[in-house]
């Protein structure tokens, strides 16, 4: 695709300065702010976003409140066209938008593409799903002394005006996972992308807009969360919020907003028990997989492992020798680097650290890595691990696996669903039955059998419990969210 599909986004210096979407062009803010953002891998600088004033917001919420009945009004099948238009810019895009991403948030190759493929898929999942929901009408006799004579016409209508909000490690497949269901239910969306990330997500709204979003549809303000996030959330156009990011930042929306529906996917701090009889080669893979993947810091990254000693004494040394091939810490864009990179910022690598050193000081011991470098952390695995230490008790985002000794699965259990934490866990197990009996007791969003915590594929259920989330998504469950059922019942006269 040629770059000039990009030229409104941004002015042409080196570093670019972005511009804002207030719904009918790209412009710079009255604010005269911006704010800088370097690349994790080399602290080179990407670009700079706009911090938007709170007239400006005002502007765009006005705007969005506007146009929502007309674009509610619009037949479902044009809405539904305009996305899977967005889909096919973003293939068009996809060697462009994979190389942004891995330079803004320091993703491997690997996982910088498949984000951006896995985004095209699911806005034309998504697109075709919605076309399948239906409402329905129901009968007043049905219930006991009730006669023929009413109906119930129960429909899925738009909440209004949507306030997105997307996290860092996702900045493109997670906002499109809301911006899309959001839409296509009949809402109109206003954007908060996440600051470092944030470029990745202009593109992808102008790629929405490309596809020809009617104007005050779809708008995206930026600037950092702490200066605009409370004036966005609490404003009174505001009729839904729907947010990925951290649980701390999670309840501080949660407690501001007051009564409007909240779509919240926040904190992971998952844990895998493993069982004596689990097939200990595969299930070491998919801890590597699970804990390592984009340097742990994904909501669903494994963060500690629970077994007997003697599980665990069998199982740690072939991890260890798997990681040997399958991990390797460098620039991301090296072919050569497997797994871990740099994670985002020295701050975060530094809060990482602290809570390796808080654990390795009560007595855990790091069994690889165990030192960071900048912003690079080594993969490291912590074996007498005790579980009110932080790096068990706190979502550490980076990677980090901790090993805890636990005397029985009764024991495992409840280490897990003490936790303030429930997005996921995973059960290691040959015996699926046992595996099964366990996830019942276990208070999590999903529970995997044999397989690490993970979102996909993006048309499962995917919650979280606790700090974890409020509400469902995937797919459906997304479009259903993202709206509500209204009845009209129409009474036959007496
Ligand atoms: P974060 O610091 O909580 O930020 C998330 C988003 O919220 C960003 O866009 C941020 O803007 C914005 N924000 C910050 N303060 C706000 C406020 N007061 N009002 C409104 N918005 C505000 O999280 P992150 O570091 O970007 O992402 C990592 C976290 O997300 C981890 O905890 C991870 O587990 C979680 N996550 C969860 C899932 C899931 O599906 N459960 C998926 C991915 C990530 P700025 O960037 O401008 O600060």
């Amino acid at each position: 695709m040629p770059e000039e599909t990009f030229t409104p986004l941004s002015d042409t210096q080196t570093p670019p300065t972005y511009r804002f979407f207030n719904g009918k062009e790209w412009v710079v803010s009255k604010s005269g702010k911006t704010t800088e953002l370097k690349s994790p891998i080399d602290g080179e600088i990407v670009g700079k976003l706009q911090l938007v004033t709170h007239d400006e917001i005002d502007a765009v919420l006005e705007k969005a409140k506007q146009v929502q009945p007309l674009w509610e009004a619009t037949p479902l099948h044009q809405r539904v066209k305009v996305m899977h238009l967005t889909a096919d810019w973003i293939r068009h895009m996809e060697d462009y938008c994979t190389s942004l991403l891995m330079r803004e948030i320091g993703k491997t190759t690997g996982d910088a593409k498949s984000e951006i493929v896995r985004t095209a898929d699911l806005i034309d999942y998504i697109a075709d799903e919605v076309i399948s929901l239906r409402g329905e009408t129901l009968d007043s006799d049905n219930f006991p002394g009730f006669e023929k004579g009413r109906t119930a016409i129960v429909e899925w209508v738009a909440h209004g005006v949507v306030v997105c909000i997307a996290p860092f490690n996702y900045p493109v497949n997670l906002s499109a996972s809301k911006i899309v269901p959001a839409l296509l239910m009949g809402n109109t969306v206003v954007f908060k992308p996440p600051t470092q990330g944030g470029i990745s997500a202009l593109h992808l709204a102008q790629l929405f807009i490309k596809a020809g979003l009617p104007e005050g549809v779809l708008s995206v303000v930026t600037g950092s969360g702490e200066e605009i996030g409370d004036y966005l959330v609490t404003h009174k156009h505001v009729n839904m919020v729907a947010f990925t990011g951290s649980s701390d930042v999670g309840v501080h929306i949660a407690t501001k907003t007051g009564m409007i529906p909240l779509l919240f996917e926040c904190g992971g701090n998952n844990p895998t028990l493993v069982l004596p009889d689990a097939d200990m080669e595969p299930t070491a893979r998919e801890i590597i997989k699970g804990g390592f993947s984009y340097s742990g810091q994904r909501c669903t990254a494994i963060k500690y492992v629970l077994g007997t000693q003697s599980t665990l004494d069998t199982l740690l040394p072939i991890i260890l020798a798997n990681m040997k091939d399958t991990v390797v810490m460098g620039d991301p864009r090296s072919p050569e680097t497997k797994l871990v990179g740099p994670v985002i910022s020295e701050a975060a690598a530094a809060k990482v650290q602290a809570a390796v050193d808080e654990a390795v000081k009560g007595g855990a011991e790091a069994v690889a890595g165990g030192h960071t470098k900048g912003n690079y952390v080594e993969p490291t695995l912590l074996k007498n691990v005790k579980p009110q230490m932080n790096v068990v008790a706190t979502e550490v985002f980076g990677p980090v696996i901790s090993f805890i000794p636990v005397a029985s699965i009764d024991e495992a259990i409840s280490i897990i669903n003490t936790s303030t934490y429930g997005l996921q866990a995973s059960v290691f197990t040959k015996d699926e039955g046992t595996g099964l009996v366990i996830a019942k007791k276990i208070n999590v969003g999903t529970v995997q059998i044999n397989g690490s915590p993970q979102r996909g594929p993006d048309h499962f259920p995917f919650m979280g419990v606790k700090h974890s989330g409020l509400g469902v998504q995937g797919v459906r469950y997304s479009l259903e969210a993202m709206s509500r059922l209204k009845s009209t019942v129409i009474n036959k006269p007496s």
